[in-house]
């Protein structure tokens, strides 16, 4: 095949929304076992609204969201988006933050007024061993929504809940590699009863949840023990090495710029349904080569 080739096959491809920045890679689709799936900003919208705001310890409704809207105005991870959105539509004046610090994949910490606020996940509390209203939590929980705690100084303020949307696509593309024989998987540091809840909903055969950023790459890793060839595709910086060491790294086109720059293949327009031209065209061009 010469560049004549090379450039149509790219065409087509163009107008599948593909970006291919691998070839080889992409050229390979065709022999993908397993395709390992990041939950927030692939297979749903990663965009977070609050739904519920459940104060404690005599904490105002709006004390408590304007901790955490302060705390969150530091941070660009989707659910402090959808906290700061929410208090500026409440018209919450931020407090004074200093010494803002990331717990990668588990929240935040950060001083106001001389407290520490800490916006934590469920995963951090039960590690830090400090309770909460467990029967509230399972309600939000059930309802596939994503839950964060404040406190300060260590006292709980509250937990916000918030809210996701499944991508309308990510029902098609699970049910059609289903019925292609392709293992699908979901990946994500959100909590488990989140994960099990979309998981079902989409019908994706393992989940895999409460990941911490830097185990990402390593199940990747075991996913692909036993000669299993494994695509992941992803959106976030804490998705780069997991699509680095999957066999085919995939990521969304609105994604974090890292993501983009380690994937062998971008989906143009952020639809998860088009890696399904992947692996036609892989299947396509495999044919032709043969
Ligand atoms: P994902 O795999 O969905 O991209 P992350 O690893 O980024 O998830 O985050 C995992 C969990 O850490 C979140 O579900 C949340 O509970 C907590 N977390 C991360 N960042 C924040 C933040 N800015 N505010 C509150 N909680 C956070
Ligand atoms: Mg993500």
């Amino acid at each position: 095949a010469g560049p004549l080739v090379t450039s149509r096959s790219t065409s087509i491809a163009a107008k599948k929304g593909l970006l291919i920045r691998n070839r080889t890679q992409f050229e390979s689709a065709w022999k993908v076992d397993r395709i390992v799936f990041d939950k927030t900003g692939t297979l749903t919208e990663g965009n977070f609204g609050v739904t519920d705001i459940h104060p404690s310890n005599g904490v105002s409704e709006e004390e408590l969201l304007k901790l955490a809207y302060s705390v969150e105005t530091q941070s660009d991870h989707p659910i402090a988006k959808g906290i700061v959105k929410e208090g500026k539509e409440r018209n919450i004046e931020s407090y004074n933050v200093t010494d803002y610090k990331n717990l990668t994949g588990k929240g935040l910490t950060a001083n106001v007024n001389g407290s520490e606020i800490a916006v934590i996940s469920p995963g951090a509390m039960r590690a830090n061993k400090i309770s909460f209203d467990e029967k509230t939590y399972e309600k939000l929980a059930q309802q596939g929504k994503t839950v964060v705690f404040v406190l300060k100084d260590n006292v709980l303020q509250g937990m916000i809940a918030l809210a996701d949307i499944i991508r309308e696509s990510s029902y098609t593309v699970i049910k059609e590699l289903n019925d292609l024989g392709i293992e699908t998987v979901m990946m994500t540091g959100d909590n488990s009863r989140v994960a099990n809840y979309v998981g079902e909903k989409l019908g994706i055969s393992k989940v895999i949840a409460e990941v911490l950023p830097h185990e990402k790459s390593n199940n990747v890793k075991h996913l692909k023990q036993g000669g299993k060839k494994v695509a992941m595709i992803g959106d976030g910086i804490n998705d780069a090495p997991a699509l680095a060491e999957a066999d085919l790294g995939i990521a969304i086109g609105a994604g974090t710029d890292v993501a983009i720059e380690t994937a062998d293949v971008v989906l143009v327009n952020s639809n998860p349904v088009d890696i399904l031209n992947i692996i036609k065209l892989s299947k396509a061009s495999r044919r032709k080569m043969v």
